[in-house]
């Protein structure tokens, strides 16, 4: 199975993403986990990227399109994948493309999880993730069992830098401008399966299971 995750900010794709791995059997690729996962090693591409992501911009597509090739060539991908958070523009979805071609293969679903923008916020803004695992949590929505500590491997939680109210009402712009369009991109491949993504996190995992099988 070879997947995409499209949607906003905060609209649960990580969340989502965990549990359709798991059910497949298939990598979770997260463009913005291996940014973060850069930014805390110190490299010099965490580096450059990390300027970008605190203002809730884009990170150039030049430093992003070959990582992702990299990535989608390593063995754990060969029967199938989870591509979460890219593409994320109309030159990121071509270079995919073209990818994709080259390697014989095509994409079977891009699952575009829909949420209005008054939630969004709310759930981006309670987001704490695990400094260690990376896993998400929500004060409200998601709590952990203990407070501040990761449920799965005991890491303490904390806030991303971009998920302040300013950064994510400019990264949900940024989204309406950049990358919604490729909704209308994948609509015309006949490959888009629309979720709504404002009903519990159990229930959108079986929507999404439910359009899968149809
Ligand atoms: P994304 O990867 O799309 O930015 P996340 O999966 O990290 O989104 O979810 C954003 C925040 O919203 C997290 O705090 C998460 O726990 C919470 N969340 C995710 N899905 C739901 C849901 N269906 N209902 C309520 N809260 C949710
Ligand atoms: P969310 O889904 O909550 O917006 P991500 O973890 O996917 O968060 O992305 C966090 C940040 O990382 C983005 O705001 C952006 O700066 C950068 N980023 C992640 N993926 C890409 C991408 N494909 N192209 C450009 N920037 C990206
Ligand atoms: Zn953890």
């Amino acid at each position: 199975m070879r997947l995409m995750l499209l949607g906003p900010p905060g609209a649960g794709k990580g969340t989502q993403a965990e549990s359709i791995s798991k059910q497949f059997n298939i990598p979770h690729i997260s463009t913005g986990d291996i940014f973060r996962q850069n930014i805390k090693n110190g490299t010099e591409l965490g580096h450059k990227a990390q300027e970008f992501m605190n203002k809730g911009l884009l990170v150039p597509d030049e430093l992003v399109v070959d990582l992702v090739k990299d990535r989608l060539s390593q063995e754990d991908c060969q029967n199938g994948f989870l591509i979460d958070g890219f593409p994320r523009t109309i030159p990121q979805a071509d270079a995919l493309d073209r990818e994709l071609n080259n390697m014989g293969i095509n994409l079977d679903r891009v699952i575009n999880i829909q949420v209005d923008r008054e939630i969004l916020i709310e759930r981006a803004v309670g987001r704490r993730v695990c400094k260690q695992c990376g896993a998400a949590y929500h004060i409200k929505f998601n709590p952990p069992k203990a407070e501040g500590i990761c449920d799965k491997c005991g890491g303490e939680l904390e806030q991303r830098k971009d998920d302040l109210e300013a950064t994510v009402a400019k990264r949900i712009e940024v989204y309406l401008e950049q990358t919604e369009p490729l909704i209308a991109y994948y609509s015309r491949k006949g490959i888009i399966q629309n979720i709504d993504g404002t009903q519990e996190i159990k229930t959108v995992f079986n929507s999404i299971l439910e359009g899968l099988r149809g």
